[in-house]
């Protein structure tokens, strides 16, 4: 069995151990005692070395601990350290959950159901369908006034047939390994954490998101909680900076344009439809009817899309016997309109000169469209047409 030295101090970074068992490789190592914590419980493994060796991953195997490292290890006396940066960012954001989990209880009696420590952030899901977002911000502001009150964080063994007032019931037998905030909670736990409710820093409440019968808080602490709320001040001091405004006037003004930005796009709308009737209008005028006293005319654009000719056709066929083809180099696609009186069907026609060039498509008797799957395919549908 492997001594577990992280349940009594998760201050430790460095000790000598004797590696008692190893893989034929020598790549997987068991020491007689470690303090690099295995994934569990929502929480990372640790990183660091064994004799100057970089260990990779650490996995629980129940009786013992498996240390996966970089290069071979032989058997005997080794020096261990762990990457303290990385562990003491997991005891603060495993110390914060434990605090806003027990005052989302506290105060709403609402109960955390699962917890994942993640390399940006963290979440705990709450049980229920609902969390009010001023029910976040109450506990995050509880949480915050704890860590301010710098209360104990001990680590206690006790019978688990007598251990009482724990948040969550264990399921375990015999010693139960006990984390407590002084006056606050008590939760069995395996995992590592700070001495005191101050070192855990800042508590940062996130994203709010609804997860099947739970719904997940995202949240980050310490350093992280710095880190992140210097990376928002970063973005929106940019965003604040393109719209010429404070920060804190900033959603107004972004408000206030995306406004300036719909009512012009909407008039953008009307003066392109106004436009294409003119348009429609004036080929009408200029093109001269054949002898059937049909007016037809046939219109080409490389690139874009053909949804401005569309307007056009539509006011061009709007006046009598006349008939419009657009088509467009890519996508490949083609457009057919026709007045009412011009004496075709533009749906049956474009779909019948389509299907024979394995394109698709198809409309009403007054306007149609469709594509095909290449240009060189657009000729035959054009001298069809
Ligand atoms: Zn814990």
């Amino acid at each position: 069995m492997t001594e577990r030295l992280y349940y009594t101090d998760s201050y430790l970074r460095r000790w000598d151990a004797r590696v008692v068992d190893r893989s034929g490789d020598g790549r997987t190592i068991y020491l007689d005692r470690t303090a690099f914590y295995p994934t569990s419980g929502g929480q990372p493994f640790d990183i660091g070395s064994i004799s100057g060796v970089a260990v990779l991953s650490v996995a629980d195997e129940e009786a013992r601990i498996a240390h996966q490292v970089a290069e071979p290890l032989d058997a005997g006396q080794v020096e261990c350290a762990i990457d303290w940066n990385r562990r003491f960012d997991h005891m603060q954001q495993h110390t914060g959950q434990h605090l806003l989990s027990a005052v989302f209880e506290e105060l709403f009696a609402l109960h955390t159901v699962s917890f994942h420590l993640g390399a940006e952030s963290s979440t705990i899901d709450l049980e229920g369908a609902a969390v009010e977002p001023r029910a976040v911000l109450e506990a995050e502001r509880r949480a915050n006034e704890i860590v301010f009150e710098n209360r104990a964080v001990s680590v206690l063994f006790e019978d688990a047939a007598s251990a009482e007032g724990l948040r969550k019931p264990s399921g375990r037998e015999g010693t139960l390994r006990i984390v407590a905030i002084d006056s606050l909670d008590r939760s069995a736990c395996g995992g590592t954490h700070v001495r005191s409710t101050g070192e855990i820093g800042t508590v940062l409440c996130r994203k709010l998101e609804k997860i099947r019968q739970s719904v997940r808080v995202e949240f980050v602490c310490g350093a992280r909680a710095v880190r992140r709320a210097r990376a928002d001040y970063e973005a929106l001091a940019k965003i604040a900076q393109l719209f010429s405004s404070s920060l804190d006037e900033t959603p107004a003004m972004v408000a206030a344009q995306l406004e300036t930005a719909r009512a012009g796009e909407k008039a953008r709308r009307k003066v392109e439809l106004d436009l294409a009737a003119y348009q429609g209008r004036e080929l009408y005028q200029t093109t001269a009817p054949g002898l059937d006293g049909i007016r037809r005319v046939s219109q080409r654009v490389t690139a874009g899309s053909l949804e401005e000719l569309r307007a056009v056709a539509q006011n061009f066929t709007a006046q009598p016997k006349a008939v419009f083809v657009a088509a467009l180099n890519d996508p490949p696609s083609v457009l057919l309109a026709a007045s009412a009186d011009a004496g075709i069907d533009a749906g049956k026609i474009l779909k019948a000169a389509l299907t024979e060039a394995g394109g698709r498509g198809g409309g009403n008797p007054r306007m149609a469209q469709g594509s095909v799957r290449e240009a060189s395919l657009l000729e035959s549908v054009l001298q069809k047409l």
